[in-house]
């Protein structure tokens, strides 16, 4: 079995001594476990955070341990109810090829799904987090304006596409006219400004003629500096991700602008509202998977998604993510 274990927490971006390939027998499972083996791992942007020992929602990883990660794979065998060999399922396997499970938290896929790598993306957690997010902090109401951060992302693609299907106009902020071509051609949104292009603040200015009443974000600084300004009284700001900031060693220097940014959310009467999605949403996830797998169906919904071939890439990968390098969703695809 490899594995990858946090060598060492990452200053700034991990880098390649961040992770450890290690090799171990394949582990056995005992009474009530099962075996499975990680065809699919996704890579999130969450990951960096759970490399740090800051405070934060949940414990890190410990140095030495595998690094975590969420997985699609298949029963090897199995001692657990409702769980048989040849069974896909959804798990929290990490960053290795075999992985040993009671059963919790992981979901049967059966023996033949679609897209067994989309449980990953749109059909999974990031598919969730968009849609329970957008539904229930952002309550849109047909004919508002939806602006998404990261669009080009699995989160930021799938909140604008929920947000067109529900009537509002929708705008996306993405990194590059590639990204942005792709998020407007294919993914059907209104408008994609481009953060990286010169005048950022007055394209996207002009892209909401009537103001912002829903600010989807995903990456903080100097995309929802833009953002703040053009945000509407009763705005609502799900708080989703702050990703330009993940790799931050300090806040970034400047007057402190604290008491502006109050000061706006007083006299707006915004809401902004943060949220970890299964602590929060967890227990919508089975209306989620009806209304997002017939959407996804009917072609409603686009998903695209990147394979990688090969744990020994992910690290790189990963890191590449955090730089933007991902133009969708990133998965490794562990076996050939
Ligand atoms: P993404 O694929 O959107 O994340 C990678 C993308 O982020 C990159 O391709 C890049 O796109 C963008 N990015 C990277 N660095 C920066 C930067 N410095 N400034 C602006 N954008 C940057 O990830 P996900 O769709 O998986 O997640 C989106 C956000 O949602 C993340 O912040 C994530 O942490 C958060 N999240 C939160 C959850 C929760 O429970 N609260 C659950 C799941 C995700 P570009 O080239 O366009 O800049």
């Amino acid at each position: 079995n490899r594995k990858f274990v946090l060598a060492k927490r990452p200053k700034g971006a991990p880098d390649d001594t961040t992770l450890r390939l290690e090799t171990e027998d394949l582990p056995t499972p005992g009474k009530g476990q099962m075996l499975l083996r990680n065809e699919y791992l996704s890579l999130d942007p969450y990951m960096r955070g759970r490399m740090s020992d800051a405070p934060s929602y949940v414990a890190p990883v410990e140095i030495g341990a595998v690094m975590v990660g969420g997985t699609v794979a298949q029963v090897v065998s199995s001692d657990v109810k409702g769980f048989s060999e040849g069974d896909w399922v959804q798990a929290f396997g990490g960053w290795q090829d075999y992985a040993l499970s009671d059963g919790t938290g992981v979901i049967n896929m059966g023996t033949t799904p679609e897209n067994p790598s989309w449980a990953l993306g749109v059909l999974g957690m990031p598919g969730l987090t968009a849609w329970a997010g957008l539904t229930r902090i952002g309550q849109p109401k047909a004919g508002e304006t939806l602006v998404v951060a990261g669009a080009s992302g699995p989160v930021g693609a799938t909140v604008g596409q929920i947000g067109k299907i529900l009537g509002l106009h929708v705008v996306g902020i993405a990194g590059g006219a590639a990204k942005c071509a792709h998020v407007v051609d294919t993914l059907g949104f209104d408008a994609c400004i481009d953060y990286k292009a010169d005048g950022f603040p007055g394209a996207l200015k002009a892209a909401v003629p009537d103001g912002i009443d829903i600010y989807f974000e995903n990456v903080g600084g100097a995309v929802f500096d833009a953002v703040l300004p053009l945000l509407n009284t009763s705005a609502r700001i799900p708080v989703c991700g702050l990703i330009s900031q993940y790799n931050a060693t300090s806040l970034p220097d400047g007057p402190d602008r604290m008491n502006l940014l109050l000061g706006m959310i007083l006299r707006k009467r915004m809401t902004l509202r943060g949220f970890i999605v299964f602590d929060d949403f967890g227990h919508l996830y089975p209306e989620f998977a009806k209304q997002m797998g017939a959407w996804v169906k009917a072609g409603k919904v686009q998903y695209r998604e990147e394979v990688i071939e090969g744990l020994e890439r992910a690290p790189a990968a990963l890191a590449g993510l955090l730089k933007g390098e991902a133009f969708c969703k990133r998965v490794v695809k562990l076996t050939a």
